[in-house]
C-alpha cells in the first residue's frame, strides 16, 4: 500500500496506558451542541500528483473527495457536528498537513478516507484501520529526534478510543455486508501519525475489483456505507444516531453566478500559452516525495 508504512504489528495494545484514553475521549460535559458542535475532520486521500489507487476507470484521489463531501454534508445534517475537509480540490497534501488541520481545529476525530487496491483477485469491502501504539525512543537524541518520536506517539493516548471507534464502525459495515465483517487492523498508519485526537484510517472498498470500482463510482449521500459511517460518528460523539433526511437544495443562484462571471475573464490565458515546454506548470518544491515512495501495493 503506497500511503503508509506497516512497521509493528501490535500485539499488546489492550495493556497500554488504561488510564490516558479516559481523558483523550470525546465525552465533553453537556454533550456537542450547535453552539459547542463535535468537529471532526475529514481527510480525502491523495490529490495532486499522488493518484492512490486505481481501478480501471476510477482514481481513488477522485473517489474521496466524492466521498469526503458526501460524508461531510450528511454529518451537516446535524447542527451538533462540525466536518471540516482537509482538501475540497484536487490538492496535493503531505501526510503532516492533513493531520495539521485536524491539531488545528481542535478535532475530536480525524478520519481519513480511503478505497485501497489489491494484488488478490476477487478483495472486495471496505477495511479500517488504526494507529499501532509506538514505543518511546531507547536513547535520547538529539532535539530534533525527540520532537519527532512525540510527533509518532500522539496516538498512543488514544489507542482504546480509536479501537472503540474501528469496532463500532466495524459492525455498521458488517450488517450491511450479511455479517461478513471487514478487517480491522492496528498498524503503524503514516496518515494518522501526529493527530492529537481519536483517529481513523477507513477504506471504503478495493478500488481494483471491478465489483467494488462499480459501488465506488456510483457513491452517492445515501449510499449505506457512508450513512454508517456517519452514524459511527455520531456515536463516537455521544449523539443519537438520527441522520435527518437530505435538505432541499437552495433556491437557484445562477445569476449571481454569472454576474461574476466576466470579472475572471481579464485573466490572459497565461497558463496555457506558457506551456510551450509541455510540463506542468506547477512543480511545487515542497512536494511530498516520500508519499509516493512505497508503490509495494498492499497487504491484505
Ligand atoms: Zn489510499
Amino acid at each position: 500500500m503506497r500511503h503508509f508504512r506497516l512497521i509493528i504489528p501490535a500485539l499488546w495494545l489492550g495493556s497500554l496506558i488504561p488510564c490516558a484514553d479516559v481523558l483523550a475521549g470525546p465525552a465533553k460535559p453537556g454533550g456537542p451542541s450547535a453552539s459547542a458542535p463535535f468537529v471532526v475532520v475529514i481527510d480525502p486521500g491523495h490529490g495532486g500528483r499522488d493518484a492512490g489507487s486505481r481501478g480501471a476507470l476510477l482514481l481513488e484521489k477522485d473517489f474521496t473527495l466524492r466521498a469526503a463531501g458526501m460524508l461531510a454534508a450528511l454529518l451537516a445534517r446535524r447542527p451538533e457536528v462540525k466536518a471540516i475537509l482537509t482538501r475540497e480540490a484536487d490538492t496535493e497534501m503531505t501526510a503532516v498537513q492533513r493531520v495539521s488541520v485536524a491539531n488545528y481545529n481542535a478535532a475530536s476525530l480525524f478520519l481519513t478516507l480511503h478505497a485501497d487496491a489489491s494484488w488478490r483477485p476477487g478483495a472486495r469491502g471496505p477495511a479500517i484501520m488504526v494507529a499501532a501504539p509506538r514505543r518511546p525512543p531507547r536513547v535520547a537524541g538529539e532535539a530534533a529526534r525527540a520532537v519527532a518520536f512525540r510527533w509518532q506517539r500522539s496516538q498512543n493516548i488514544h489507542l482504546a478510543s480509536n479501537r472503540r471507534f474501528a469496532l463500532s464502525l466495524q459492525r455498521r459495515f458488517a450488517a450491511i455486508r450479511a455479517g461478513e465483517k471487514p478487517p480491522v487492523r492496528i498498524l503503524a498508519v503514516r496518515d494518522l501519525e501526529g493527530a492529537r485526537m481519536p483517529a481513523a484510517y477507513v477504506s471504503l472498498g478495493v478500488i481494483s475489483t471491478p465489483e467494488d470500482e462499480a459501488r465506488l463510482s456510483e457513491i452517492t449521500e445515501e449510499d449505506t456505507y457512508l450513512t454508517a459511517l456517519a452514524r459511527a460518528v455520531l456515536k463516537f460523539a455521544g449523539l443519537t444516531e438520527d441522520l435527518p433526511p437530505k435538505p432541499p437544495a437552495p433556491a437557484e443562484t445562477a445569476p449571481v453566478e454569472s454576474t461574476q462571471a466576466p470579472v475572471s475573464s481579464e485573466q490572459p490565458a497565461t497558463p496555457e500559452t506558457g506551456a510551450a515546454a509541455g510540463e506542468s506548470p506547477q512543480s511545487e518544491p515542497d512536494a511530498p516525495v516520500e508519499q509516493n515512495a512505497a508503490p509495494a501495493g498492499e497487504g491484505r
